[in-house]
C-alpha cells in the first residue's frame, strides 16, 4: 500500500508523523507551498511569505529535534486574510487596506504560532467579512492581476461560500490541512458547508477578537475550519481561552482540551429539530441530504426532538439592521488619516474623507454603511436599532427554552447548494435570505458548527448545522466525530483535486 500524499493527512495524523520525525516541518510547508503556488485558478490566497513560512518550519523542527515538540508543531495552516499578521500583508479583502502591514499578530494567530502551527499564508474573503459568496473581494488573488471571486473546487462555476471562502476552498483543494475563518453571521459554517468541509465557530467571547479586523464586534468570532470535527477540535482547543488585556469581550472561561471528549458516546444524546428549519425556503436536496444525517445520528442512539426557534425569520432583519450599525461605527476609522489607502487628489479634509471612503470601500461595504448610519440616525434608532435590539434578546430567550427539551440543535446551514457565480451577485437581498440558518445562533452567541452531511444538486456538497448551548463547543465536537467517524462524506474529495 502507497502510504498517503502529505497533503491528505489529517491534521492528527500529520503531527504525529512530525513529532515522529517521519516527516520534517520544512517538508510539509514547501509540499503545501508547491501546492498553492500551482492552483491559482482557485484565487484561494491572497498572500505568502515563504521566508517567513520557512523560518517557522525550521524552528518548529528544531523543537521537535530537541524533544520539546509542541500540539501543532510543524503543521501548516493558513489564515483567512481579516486576521492582522506581521509577515504578511492585512488587507480584509479591501482596496482601503489594500498592501496594509500590521506591526502585530492577532491573538489567534499568536495561539496557534505559540502551539506550533507554521502559516502558510493568508487567504481570501468578502470584504470586511461582507458577503456570503466571496464575490466581493476586492484584493487580486496570487496569480491575478485583478480581484478575482473564489471559486468552489467542487465545481469552478460556483461560489464556495462566503466569507471565509478562500479559507474552506484551500481546505478542500487540500492546499492547507485546516486554516482559520471569521463567523459573524455564518460565514464559517456556510462557506464549510459549501465546500464539503467541517467549521466551527465558539460561543462569543471564547476566541480573542483582538487583531480580527472588525465588522459587527457583538458578534465577530473565530474558529478553524478543517475536513474532519478532529482537526478542528486540534485548533480550536489552541485558539480559545481568555485575553483579558486585549479584548474587553473575551471571557473568563479556561482553553479547554476540545479533544478529550470526541469519543465519549452519544447515546441518549437529545438532538432538537426546529421546524422553522424545514420549511418552504428549504431546497429538496438539502432536506434529503440533512434528513439522512438526522436518521444517522438516530442509528447512533441520539434521540431527535421536535422544537420551536419561532422567531428564526425575524432573524434576517434583525441581524441586517445589527450587523450594518456596528459596521458603520467600526469603520469609521478608515478615513484616509490613519491606515491604509487615501485619495490622491482632494481639496479640504472633508473632500480627503469622501474621496478617501468613496475610493476605497466597495459597493458592498458602502451599502451597510448606509444602512448602518440611518438606522441610528436620530429618529430612526428606536425605529430600528432598538426594536432590532429586543427582538436578538428574544431569539437568544428562544433557543433557552428549546435547550430546556434538546442537547443540541440540528438543522441545514443554508437552504441550497453552493450556487452559481454571479447567480445573486446583483441582487443584496437574495444573498441575505440565503443566511436564515445560521443568523438565530449568530444573534444569540452561541457555538454552532457545519459537517459534511451529504450531497445534493450537481453533486454539490450539503452540510449539517450543529448548534450548541454556550460553552457547549466538546459537545458539538463530540457529536460530529461519532458521525464522522460512521460516514465518509467528510473524506471524499472534489474530482478535480488530486
Ligand atoms: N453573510 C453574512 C453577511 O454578509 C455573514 C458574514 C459573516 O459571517 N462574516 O453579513
Amino acid at each position: 500500500m502507497t502510504s498517503p500524499a502529505l497533503h491528505d493527512l489529517s491534521v492528527a495524523e500529520l503531527a504525529r508523523q512530525l513529532q515522529k520525525r517521519e516527516v520534517s516541518a520544512v517538508e510539509a510547508a514547501q509540499h503545501f507551498l508547491g501546492r498553492i503556488q500551482a492552483t491559482p485558478e482557485l484565487g484561494a490566497f491572497v498572500a505568502l511569505n515563504e521566508e517567513a513560512t520557512l523560518t517557522q518550519a525550521r524552528a518548529a523542527d528544531e523543537r521537535i529535534a530537541a524533544g520539546q515538540a509542541r500540539a501543532l508543531d510543524g503543521v501548516p495552516i493558513a489564515h483567512k486574510d481579516i486576521f492582522v499578521t506581521k509577515n504578511f500583508p492585512s488587507t480584509a479583502g479591501s482596496k482601503m487596506l489594500a498592501g496594509y502591514q500590521s506591526p502585530f499578530d492577532a491573538t489567534v494567530v499568536t495561539r496557534l504560532a505559540d502551539a506550533g502551527a507554521v502559516t502558510l499564508g493568508k487567504l481570501n474573503c468578502d470584504e470586511f467579512a461582507m458577503g456570503s459568496a466571496n464575490e466581493n473581494s476586492a484584493i487580486a488573488p496570487l496569480g491575478f492581476e485583478q480581484p478575482a471571486p473564489v471559486r468552489n473546487p467542487w465545481d469552478s462555476s460556483r461560489v464556495p461560500g462566503g466569507s471565509s471562502g478562500g479559507s474552506a476552498a484551500a481546505v478542500a483543494a487540500r492546499l492547507a490541512p485546516a486554516v482559520t475563518g471569521t463567523d459573524t453571521g455564518g460565514s464559517i459554517r456556510q462557506p464549510a458547508s459549501f465546500c464539503g468541509i467541517t467549521g466551527i465557530k465558539p460561543t462569543y467571547g471564547r476566541a480573542s477578537r483582538y487583531g480580527m479586523i472588525a465588522f459587527a464586534s457583538s458578534l465577530d468570532q473565530a474558529g478553524p475550519m478543517a475536513r474532519s470535527a478532529e482537526d478542528c477540535a486540534l485548533l480550536l482547543s489552541a485558539i480559545c481561552g481568555p485575553d483579558p488585556d486585549r479584548d474587553s469581550t473575551s471571557l473568563d472561561v479556561p482553553a479547554e482540551d476540545f479533544s478529550r471528549s470526541l469519543n465519549d458516546s452519544i447515546e441518549g444524546l437529545r438532538i432538537g429539530v426546529p421546524a422553522e428549519f424545514f420549511g418552504e425556503g428549504l431546497a429538496p436536496d438539502v432536506r434529503a441530504a440533512v434528513d439522512g444525517a438526522l436518521k444517522e445520528y438516530e442509528k447512533l442512539g441520539a434521540t431527535l426532538v421536535p422544537i420551536s426557534l419561532p422567531r428564526t425569520e425575524l432573524s434576517i432583519p434583525v441581524y441586517y439592521i445589527i450587523a450594518p450599525a456596528e459596521a458603520s461605527s467600526n469603520l469609521s476609522r478608515f478615513d484616509g488619516v490613519k491606515f491604509g489607502h487615501r485619495a490622491k487628489d482632494y481639496g479640504d479634509l472633508t473632500d480627503m474623507y469622501k474621496k478617501t471612503r468613496a475610493e476605497g470601500f466597495g459597493d458592498e461595504v458602502k451599502r451597510r454603511i448606509m444602512i448602518g448610519a440611518y438606522v441610528l440616525s436620530h429618529g430612526y434608532y428606536d425605529a430600528y436599532y432598538l426594536q432590532a435590539q429586543k427582538i436578538r434578546r428574544m431569539i437568544a430567550d428562544d433557543f433557552q427554552q428549546a435547550f430546556k427539551s434538546c442537547d443540541v440543535i440540528a438543522g441545514p446551514v443554508a437552504p441550497t447548494v453552493a450556487w452559481k457565480l454571479g447567480e445573486k451577485s446583483a441582487d443584496p437581498v437574495a444573498n441575505y435570505l440565503a443566511d436564515i440558518f445560521t443568523l438565530p445562533g449568530s444573534l444569540a452567541g452561541l457555538p454552532g458548527m457545519s459537517l459534511p452531511a451529504g450531497f445534493g444538486e450537481g453533486g454539490m456538497p450539503v452540510g449539517l448545522q450543529l448548534i450548541g448551548n454556550y460553552f457547549g463547543e466538546s459537545r458539538l465536537l463530540n457529536a460530529a466525530h461519532r458521525f464522522q467517524q460512521a460516514t465518509d462524506f467528510h473524506l471524499r474529495r472534489p474530482e478535480g483535486v488530486k
